[in-house]
């Protein structure tokens, strides 16, 4: 706002021999000086897309060729409970863990959770979970889209944590929410727990594999991040978390309903640039994104080639 010319200095300039063309030329930079605050203020941007994809072949390798999903529970709610202003129309609900597979190898994102943190829903399903585990033993690598229960049960707490800690990528973030503002006390990790993890802290961009690029997107929660992949078929899925609950909030730009967001402690201004991202910068890009617990868009997302359902835990 600084440099914005004074009323009298416009005035003077409108009246100059050649002042319309000069004050059009000052109107031109104004106005794209305006666009560049207005890009500044919100990290997410067509350059930030740009980034990401640059950043899928800084690790070296083949791309994966899938992405496989299963879900530890089915359920089903209101639009309304998901998003701010929704009908009460019901919604396909799940939980699941999402396996990113390489031609040798694979990263999981997210691990679910157990039975008891699931609070004994009647949609919980042992076998999936327990298939879960399997795929989280077998990966090389795990990383979480945030620190919730649903999200990090499986390498926080179950049978499976002790042995996959040492190769759980836990953001700075999201071990500072577990250690110290736990949501769920069966998720509380104490600091010596927590030095059993990978633990990174990156401000914008982190490449961990061929393809796969994390982008920090707090909001949700602080360690919230989203999950870029780029497959080797060219097709690309960006994980998006819990940003929102269902896809009609990104397409809608409609957030969780205020008293539920409140509850979480969400940060909506941050929620809200991400939505937009993901709205105006992502999926015009041709970028499928997968909202975790949308049940009917991940169904839809397997009819269009870019999720597999189930995981694949055969072979070494
Ligand atoms: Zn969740």
């Amino acid at each position: 706002m600084g440099s914005r010319p004074s009323r009298s200095t416009r005035h003077a300039l409108a009246t100059a021999g050649r002042g319309i063309l000069l004050a059009t030329t000052t109107a031109v930079a104004l106005v794209a000086h305006g666009a560049a605050l207005a890009a500044q203020a919100s990290p997410y941007t067509a350059t930030l897309l740009r980034d990401v994809r640059g950043l899928a072949h800084a690790v070296p390798g083949p791309l994966p060729v899938a992405i496989g999903y299963l879900s530890m529970q089915d359920d089903s709610s209101a639009v309304s409970d998901a998003v701010e202003g929704g009908p009460k129309t019901r919604i396909f609900e799940v939980t699941p863990a999402f396996q990113v597979r390489y031609p040798a190898g694979s990263i999981m994102v997210d691990a679910g959770m157990d039975r008891e943190a699931a609070g004994g829903a009647s949609g919980f399903r042992q076998d999936a979970f327990d298939r879960i585990l399997a795929a989280c033993r077998k990966a090389g690598l795990i990383v979480a889209t945030h620190e919730h229960l649903d999200h990090v049960g499986g390498v926080v707490r179950s049978p499976a944590a002790a042995e996959v800690a040492p190769k759980t990528l836990l953001t700075r973030a999201q071990v500072q929410t577990l250690v110290s503002n736990p949501k769920a006390a069966g998720i509380a990790l104490d600091s010596a727990a927590a030095r059993r993890y990978l633990v990174v802290d990156y401000d914008r961009l982190l490449p961990i594999g061929p393809g796969v690029v994390l982008i920090r997107a707090p909001g949700h929660t602080p360690g919230s991040q989203m999950v870029y992949v780029r497959l080797a078929s060219g097709q690309e899925v960006i994980l998006a978390g819990d940003i929102a609950w269902h896809m009609s909030g990104i397409e809608q730009q409609r957030q969780k309903p205020d008293t539920t967001s409140r509850q979480m402690g969400e940060n909506r201004t941050q929620i809200g640039e991400e939505l937009a991202w993901l709205k105006n910068t992502v999926l015009p890009a041709g970028i499928a994104v997968a909202v975790s617990h949308d049940g009917t868009e991940l169904q839809d997302l397997v009819r269009r080639g870019f999720l597999h359902p189930g995981l694949d835990v055969g072979g070494s």
